[in-house]
């Protein structure tokens, strides 16, 4: 399952990368965590996050992207 796609024409596809982990399986449960931020006490604003995976065989977890 695809994580990132583009949003609009002008952005450019640079790469494909398909993560494996150290055990060879390539199957992960996935999150995405942000941090929130709120401005005149209204919350939604995400500032930065991280999106992770856990391996399905062996449970390793592993960072995928940090978003800024
Ligand atoms: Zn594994």
């Amino acid at each position: 399952m695809r994580l990132f796609t583009f949003t609009g024409e002008h952005r450019k596809f640079l790469r494909e990368e398909r993560p494996e982990c150290d055990c060879g399986k390539s199957i992960f449960i996935t999150g995405e965590c942000e941090r929130i931020e709120g401005e005149q006490g209204i919350p939604g604003f995400f500032d930065e996050g991280v999106i992770v995976g856990k391996c399905i065989s062996c449970n390793r977890n592993r960072t995928f992207a940090f978003i800024d």
